[in-house]
């Protein structure tokens, strides 16, 4: 009898592996949130070809089933007036040239009808958020302009406030010293106008005083297009409960963020150990790349063993998304992975290649096929869909 159970065991374990890949590839995959625009180092490379560094290029991502990325467009807080605009519009550019280096294999699209198209051409979906309202350097008509190249999304803020909306980071850390807490009513004004132009206001990044303020002038649902749970995680970058359930009171959509450190509490103490023990390498790699988060990417390579072992397991990430679906139910989150714009990613989530398992972990605790539609990219479609009206 035991010499039976052995092999129908892993009959049974194949089946379901297939079964996975099943539904993974049958399902409408969106990830909102990829940083390979903006990480100068990757951009050296042909995204059309499958590429050994970073997490994105178009051959890995068809291995992954993934249909719709919206590229993140994104530049710190150093650029302003002057230059933020334009950077931005350089990334957007750099968007263009890949498309137009592999147009059988990617096109833009600008709503969900597009995408659909898309996905039975058998293509990537691309679309455009941009990723802090600083870009816009005050100024509605640079709305305009990036909408018209495609703008999906505007993220309200990055880790920097801008003059009309206050961030995450700034609340938390400047809250006394803020010349205004939330939105002002310049950034009542943009909000309107996004909603005016089917530009989905995305409040990650923003703080909390920003995220209600957004919720009480908006007449379309938002996204969070990477964020996590805060109750699991108290990073101020993740959701509150309360935030969650006002957040599908409007219909929106929360996308969940694979980034180690706001999935994992303890992840953050780990690697402060990790990067203290190696840091006149850190140093020195901070200098070559002029970039620390970069560095750290570099280090972690150098270093895998070590950098593995203070990665969350995967278990903690699919944790994140049954605790909201617990919440607030099934059609709110979605995933915005910020593959290529953080260092680490809970174990097994190595490259785009890997979103199956994601998949695969849902089945394992009896998701059935249509809820794990829903999360793949179902509800994000439905929020992009009543943005856009198509
Ligand atoms: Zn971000």
């Amino acid at each position: 009898m035991k010499k039976l159970l052995f092999p129908l065991l892993l009959f049974s374990l194949r089946l379901s592996a297939q079964n996975a890949q099943q539904i993974h590839q049958k399902a409408i995959l969106i990830d909102t949130h990829n940083d390979v625009l903006s990480n100068e180092l990757i951009t050296k490379f042909d995204l059309g070809k499958r590429q050994t560094e970073g997490d994105f290029d178009l051959v890995r991502a068809k291995e992954g089933g993934l249909d719709a990325q919206i590229f993140s467009i994104w530049c710190g807080e150093n650029y302003g007036k002057g230059t933020a605009f334009a950077f931005a519009n350089r990334e957007i550019d750099s968007l263009y040239a890949l498309i137009k280096r592999n147009p059988d294999k990617i096109t833009l699209v600008h709503n969900s009808a597009e995408l659909k198209k898309a996905v039975a051409q058998k293509k990537l979906a691309a679309l455009i958020g941009v990723e802090g309202g600083h870009m816009i350097e005050d100024r509605m008509d640079y709305i305009d302009s990036l909408a018209k190249r495609g703008m999906n999304y505007l993220t309200l803020t990055w880790n920097n406030s801008t003059s009309w909306a206050t961030s995450a980071r700034d609340e938390v850390t400047k809250k006394d010293s803020l010349p205004h807490l939330g939105l002002t009513d310049y950034g009542k004004q943009i909000v309107k106008h996004l909603n005016q132009l089917g530009v989905m206001v995305d409040v990650s990044h923003v703080g909390e005083r920003t995220f209600y303020d957004v919720l009480a002038t908006t007449s379309k649902p938002v996204i969070a297009s990477h964020s996590c749970a805060w109750s699991i995680d108290p990073s101020r970058r993740n959701l509150k409960d309360d935030q969650l359930k006002a957040l599908a009171k409007n219909g929106g959509v929360v996308c969940l963020n694979f980034y180690s450190g706001f999935v994992d509490s303890t992840y953050s103490p780990k690697v402060a150990v990790f990067l203290h023990q190696h840091k006149a390498e850190l140093d020195s790699l901070t200098k070559i790349y002029n970039d620390g988060d970069l560095a750290n990417i570099r280090l972690n390579v150098m270093y895998k063993t070590e950098s593995d072992k203070i990665r969350p397991p995967l278990s903690l990430l699919i944790h994140h998304i049954d605790y909201i679906v617990k919440l607030i139910g099934v059609d709110y989150v979605g995933i915005g992975s910020d593959f290529d714009g953080a260092e680490s990613y809970p174990l097994g989530l190595d490259s785009v290649t890997d979103y199956p398992k994601i998949t695969e972990e849902l089945l394992k605790l009896n998701y059935s096929e249509k809820d794990i539609d829903k999360i793949l990219g179902g509800n994000v479609m439905r929020v992009l869909k009543a943005n856009t009206g198509k």
